[in-house]
């Protein structure tokens, strides 16, 4: 396969596979995203969700599978190459530096990003921060310590410092476990804001609402093999889905 192939997709995954010991988490995964989809990834707890996040981002390592991004093979490369080329992540349990402003939390995801690739004179890196917590909803938070965001305004610094890497493809994974219902719609509008944007999001989350409005297309896991991959009204009309979910 070659860059110049008319229907490359944005992300190819190719019969990924990744044990912990003897246990299998994720068992041969194969799938396109098309550039700018928004695509939700579903599944009970443990079923590789996360794995696979790890797996695309390069926190883990795949054994065997090949991960192809805009038609360049990244499986040898880690995480912070990864991250330079366009994929950025948010966890699903947010990692602030609590001892620093929202800003320079920004800021250092800024600098992650962008150490090997365009240079952001200091005169312009707080512009650029304070364009993306504008983008975020975040703007009057600016200076605070992230010890003062509330639960839904840390998940929104999360996605905005997973912007600050100017990403092509976005993983969400999680983002509105623990929120209330106006919260959800909160966060749910800003990923939909950032798809607009053009960027090309994988949404993991649980609260089926939120998938359902979300996403294109919905695939979901159960014990590291994908079950369904269609429309959201298609999987989650799925038999497989439906005891899947209620098996748990
Ligand atoms: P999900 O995100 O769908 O809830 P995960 O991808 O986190 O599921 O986990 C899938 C399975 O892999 C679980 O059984 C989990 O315990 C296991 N697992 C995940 N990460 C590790 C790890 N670093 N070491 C060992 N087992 C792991
Ligand atoms: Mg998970």
């Amino acid at each position: 396969m070659t860059s110049t192939e008319p229907d490359l997709p944005l992300l190819r995954i190719g019969g990924l596979t990744k044990r912990f010991g003897g246990f299998t988490a994720l068992d041969n995964v194969s799938v396109d995203i098309r550039a700018g989809e928004r695509f939700g990834l579903i599944g009970p707890n443990g079923s590789g969700k996360t794995t696979l996040i790890n797996c695309i981002s390069g926190a883990f390592r795949t054994e065997p599978g090949t991960v192809l991004f805009r038609g360049e093979d990244i499986t040898p490369l880690p995480a912070h190459m990864r991250t330079r080329r366009g994929i950025a992540r948010s966890f699903q349990i947010p990692r602030p530096f609590k001892s620093m402003t929202v800003v320079e939390n920004l800021m250092v995801a800024l600098d992650f990003a962008t150490v090997a690739g365009g240079f952001v004179p200091a005169a312009h890196r707080r512009d650029t921060v304070m364009a993306i917590l504008a983008q975020t909803g975040l703007t009057s938070k600016a200076d605070l310590p992230t010890t003062g965001l509330s639960q839904v305004e840390l998940r929104k610094m999360e996605l905005a410092r997973a912007m600050a890497t100017h990403p092509k493809l976005l993983i969400s994974d999680e983002a509105m476990a623990g929120l209330s219902s106006s919260e959800v719609d909160e966060v749910l509008d800003l990923l939909i804001k950032l798809a607009g944007e053009g960027i090309t999001i994988i949404m993991i989350e649980h609260i089926m609402q939120a998938v359902m409005r979300f996403s294109q297309r919905v695939m979901c896991l159960d014990a590291g093999r994908i079950i369904a991959l269609g429309a959201p009204d298609e999987v989650m009309a799925n038999r497989r889905v439906q005891e899947a979910y209620l098996g748990t």
